[in-house]
């Protein structure tokens, strides 16, 4: 494998001279700014919101390397996952002409973000045990394959995807491989963050919006190798992650231990849940979870579905996608959430 980063981006991005905001271009302490135009004289807020915000996110990222053990240049932060998953196509893919690859069923932001960009996706279904088929993904790669997506702990499926598996991926491939971790505080999988340095395309993302509970503040996280955070930060809108959202977020991460204790609950209840779920009849099977849903297969799904949102219960129904005939996805809720969903069941026939 002959790993280029320079053959796999697109040439406007290389080429591409980016913005050049205010704040980039003064760096440091100043007394008097008058370089952006912004309203000297405050905001009608509490806070001072009236000053754009540090386009590079340095304090947040200073937080998550040492929460996450990384080096602060490895850290890309996004609004959301989804705006990483967008720049992704937007640095790699030429409209039209690449294709990338994804392994339904599996996170559908990964197709209808390639439709936006109009590039074209080649689908690898899972295998049976909802593994990865490494073959069928090399086999399906061409000169113009960009990207292969994987997402482990796999939404909706919610199980790990090989180790084995994913390194053949990675030293087989000349392209990039996206590892998903969205719900790595829920697994028994060790994080690829600490990979980076043995695989240059490697680029994994995470968010902020599932364990540590902050999915309204839309911060979605990339690690990847010095080169490719330079093209993320290259792309970007220059301001993509506003003020609010960077100072909550690093008071949110000073709270490490309740995030892990929530963690631990969320673990009991998934393994409360499923054990309930398991004494219906109308349950067929609950998939093993490394993540803070369970995908139950049931009769009928569809009715099911109905049943529970007739009593204000909604799950989401995930019987349209291949592999996943007549499932449900269910989050794990709180105890009373959990007890709720558990007496509507018992009513249902
Ligand atoms: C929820 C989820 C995300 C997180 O998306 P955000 O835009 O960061 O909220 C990413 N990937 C997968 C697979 C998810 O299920």
């Amino acid at each position: 494998m002959n790993f280029e980063l320079e053959k796999l981006v697109r040439c406007n991005i290389s080429k591409l001279i980016p913005y050049s905001s205010a704040r980039h271009e003064f760096i440091g302490e100043a007394s008097v700014y008058l370089d952006a135009n912004e309203n000297s004289f405050g905001s009608p807020l509490k806070e001072n919101f009236n000053r754009y915000p540090d386009p590079l996110q340095w304090q947040l990222k200073l937080e998550l390397s040492k929460i996450k053990e990384v080096s602060l240049e490895n850290i890309f932060i996004g609004n959301g996952s989804d705006e990483v998953i967008d720049l992704a196509y937007r640095i790699f893919c030429n409209p039209g002409k690449d294709n990338v690859i994804i392994c339904p069923p599996t996170y559908g932001m990964y197709e209808v973000s390639a439709n936006i960009n109009d590039v074209e996706i080649k689908k690898v279904i899972l295998k049976e045990n909802f593994q990865l088929d490494v073959d069928g993904i090399l086999n399906a790669t061409d000169e113009n394959t960009k990207i292969i997506f994987i997402c482990s702990p796999n939404n909706p499926t919610a199980n790990n995807m090989s180790r084995n598996d994913i390194e053949k991926l990675l030293t087989n491939f000349a392209g990039m491989v996206i590892i998903d971790e969205a719900y790595i505080n829920f697994s028994t999988q060790k994080t690829y963050i600490q990979e980076l340095t043995s695989y240059e395309n490697l680029i994994v993302m995470q968010s902020l919006s599932k364990a540590w509970g902050l999915a309204s503040l839309r911060l979605g996280l990339a690690f990847a190798s010095l080169q490719v955070i330079e093209l993320f930060n290259k792309v970007k809108p220059p301001y993509n992650i506003n003020k609010a959202s960077q100072q909550f977020a690093i008071e949110a991460l000073q709270n490490t231990l309740q995030v892990k204790e929530w963690v631990k609950q969320i673990l009991e209840q998934r393994e409360f849940l499923k054990r309930q779920l398991l004494n219906f009849s109308f349950v067929k099977k609950v998939y093993e979870s490394e993540a803070n849903f369970l995908l139950v297969k049931v009769e009928d799904a569809g009715d099911l579905y109905n049943y529970l949102e007739a009593n204000k219960i909604i799950v989401r129904n995930r019987s349209r996608e291949v592999l996943c005939d007549n499932c449900l996805r269910i989050t794990v809720g709180t105890p009373e959430e959990n007890l709720e969903l558990i007496k509507i069941l018992n009513t249902y026939d």
